[in-house]
């Protein structure tokens, strides 16, 4: 999935609860599905190399055409596809074509410069519901050659009082096996209910991000529900969870990137200028077809130099 009508501009809206920072997702659309978007805020432009987390669905697609992103150019980022129901179909101009089910990856490799396109296949569960994540690549690896892998086994961490899937960098002894460019953590915990907290052990070097994507927990004292993101600063060495059995929840984390983002659109830049230059190209048809799409490429929306030039606080 892509920023199709992305403005990054968002407004934050802390909460606060016990010290811990709490926001409250921006509804977004992505074609004909209905997004919560957690980040980027505006105070907030990553968590780790964690830059973009859309959660969207539940959503009945039974019937209906569902997912539907024409094909559309990234630069500078991974795409990380984790579903929690139903399936996409991935193609990307390497000649990709990789259907994905809930707990496998897809993992996009951007880099230098890719184009995808994810859609619901003709024959698709009654059901959608994922989250569409995006990692910056850091200066020394974000010009990579892209790539494009699918794991369809991931490890289980052995957290008590969870079923816990690892899909990026490592949790509790447990490495994913997916290409990571920076120190990070990615996983989905399910909770298997139990009478107390649970406690899921953070790294003090990374700042963490909790959601929940399916039920309720409650999170050192914070009641959190789909649409509320938990942000935890680095020096924290563990979270205590408690959750009803079979609530899930989204650990994302890593260590602080330390670099100034520049996102517009598809791009994951650090000046205007290689925005620009990287609109230029996708104008140009300069990423590459994407096959087997029924349908037009995604228009770049009219580039705003002046806006990207003007200084961030
Ligand atoms: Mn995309």
């Amino acid at each position: 999935m892509s920023t199709v009508d992305a403005d990054v501009e968002i407004a934050d809206n802390p909460v606060p609860v016990l010290d811990l920072e709490i926001t409250e997702a921006r509804q977004a659309r992505v074609g004909d599905i209905t997004v919560r978007r957690m980040l980027p805020l505006r105070l907030r432009r990553s968590v780790g190399p964690w830059c973009f987390v859309d959660h969207y669905g539940p959503q009945d697609v039974d019937g209906m055409t569902g997912m539907m992103v024409p094909p559309h150019p990234h630069i500078g980022l991974q795409t990380v596809t984790w579903l929690l129901g139903g399936n996409v179909l991935h193609r990307d101009s390497l000649g990709t074509e990789q259907m994905i089910s809930p707990g496998q990856l897809n993992l996009m490799t951007a880099g230098a410069g890719i184009a995808h396109a994810e859609e619901s296949p003709a024959e698709h569960d009654p059901v959608l519901h994922g989250v569409q994540l995006w990692v910056a690549l850091p200066e020394a690896s974000r010009r990579v050659a892209p790539a494009f892998e699918h794991h369809a086994e991931l490890p289980d961490a052995p957290l008590p009082g969870f079923r816990t899937t690892v899909f990026m960098g490592e949790l509790a002894g447990s490495q994913s096996p997916a290409t990571a460019f920076s120190p990070i953590v990615g996983a989905e915990l399910t909770a298997a209910g139990g009478a107390g907290p649970s406690s899921v052990p953070l790294r003090p070097d990374y700042e963490h991000v909790l959601f929940v994507v399916t039920g309720q927990a409650d999170v050192d004292g914070a009641v959190l529900a789909p649409g509320r993101l938990l942000y935890l600063p680095t020096g924290r060495e563990r979270a205590s969870v408690t959750a009803p059995a079979g609530s899930s929840l989204m650990l994302l984390g890593g260590e602080p990137l330390g670099e100034q983002l520049l996102m517009w659109w598809n791009f994951v830049a650090r000046t205007p200028e290689e925005i620009e230059a990287a609109t230029a190209a996708w104008r140009a048809g300069e990423f590459g077809e994407v096959g087997g799409y029924q349908g037009e490429p995604m228009a770049a929306p009219a580039l705003d130099l002046a806006r990207l030039r003007r200084p961030r606080g």
